[in-house]
């Protein structure tokens, strides 16, 4: 998912790997927001975590795979 620093503007994008971390942790900590640094000008950027979980797959044991392809957006 690409996130945009509202600082320099700059957008980069998160790994599945790491957005599901980052979802982890914060859920664990009850924050709704995961404070990462700018790869770009270091300041502290704020994601949702909500949005966060729009791209991860359902932490479900059970239940059919859905194909998703492509990426919309
Ligand atoms: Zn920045």
């Amino acid at each position: 998912m690409n996130v945009r620093c509202p600082n320099c503007k700059n957008s980069f994008s998160l790994s599945r790997d790491y957005m599901s971390t980052a979802v982890a942790e914060a859920k664990d900590k009850k924050q709704k927001y995961h404070a990462m640094s700018c790869p770009s000008c270091r300041k502290t950027v704020k994601v949702s975590i909500s949005q966060m979980q729009r791209y991860l797959p359902r932490q479900q044991a059970s239940g059919k795979e859905q194909q998703s392809s492509g990426d919309a957006g």
